[in-house]
């Protein structure tokens, strides 16, 4: 069973893969957006293992509820609300159980991703981080190694689509042949959750 100390895990190691990778997140955002996905997340993440080590929220769903309003509220692209969102909504859908296992988690973060896609009008295709996490949400229900392996996956096949969502879809064709910052860094947030549970 994953209980809030297994959720506190999963978002210190989503600061951690961050923190490894925001040079990486950065470059790619250099290519098709504004050069900041990786301070933004490494910003945002900081925060969030900040406040749940003051507050210590007691289950799963307040802990994923208080990160995903500390996102909102410390980063200001695009990408804040949207992880936000998701963290926020996936928490929801938790409720207040001490306890969940794998299978409600994934039914839980497929609320999320709804609530995602939503917000930002964006569907299965648009090169963003749905593109990673609609496929690792469904894999979920299979096992954490499947939905890493889902989300990296998604992420890849970003590449060679044309954005229609957010600051990458200014560029119209010339988005075509990098993937997608947003989708890479679902990829590592769906590593860190792997992560958590091994
Ligand atoms: P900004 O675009 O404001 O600079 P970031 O660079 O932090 O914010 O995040 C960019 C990422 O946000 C994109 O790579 C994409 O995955 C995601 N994104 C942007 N707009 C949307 C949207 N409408 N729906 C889903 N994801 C989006
Ligand atoms: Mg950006």
């Amino acid at each position: 069973m994953l209980d809030a100390a297994f959720f506190r895990r999963w978002m210190a190691a989503a600061a951690a893969a961050v923190d490894r990778e925001a040079g990486r997140l950065t470059e790619l955002d250099s290519a098709i957006g504004d050069a900041d996905h990786g301070a933004n997340l490494q910003r945002g993440f900081a925060a969030v293992t900040a406040v749940l080590d003051k507050e210590e929220p007691g289950t799963p769903g307040a802990v994923l509820a208080l990160a995903g309003r500390q996102l909102i509220s410390t980063v200001g692209g695009a990408s804040g609300p949207l992880y936000g969102t998701l963290l926020r909504a996936t928490g929801k859908a938790l409720g207040e159980a001490a306890e969940v296992d794998r299978e409600q988690l994934a039914g839980a973060l497929g609320a999320g991703v709804a609530a995602v896609g939503r917000l930002g009008g964006a569907v299965a295709g648009d090169k963003t981080m749905l593109d990673a996490l609609l496929p690792s949400a469904e894999a979920l229900h299979e096992s954490f190694a499947a939905a890493r392996e889902a989300a990296e996956a998604g992420a890849l096949a970003t590449a060679p689509l044309r954005a229609r969502k957010g600051r990458a879809s200014y560029l119209g064709e010339r988005s075509i042949g990098h993937q997608d910052p947003g989708a890479t860094s679902a990829a590592l947030l769906m590593g860190a959750l792997e992560g958590a549970a091994g």
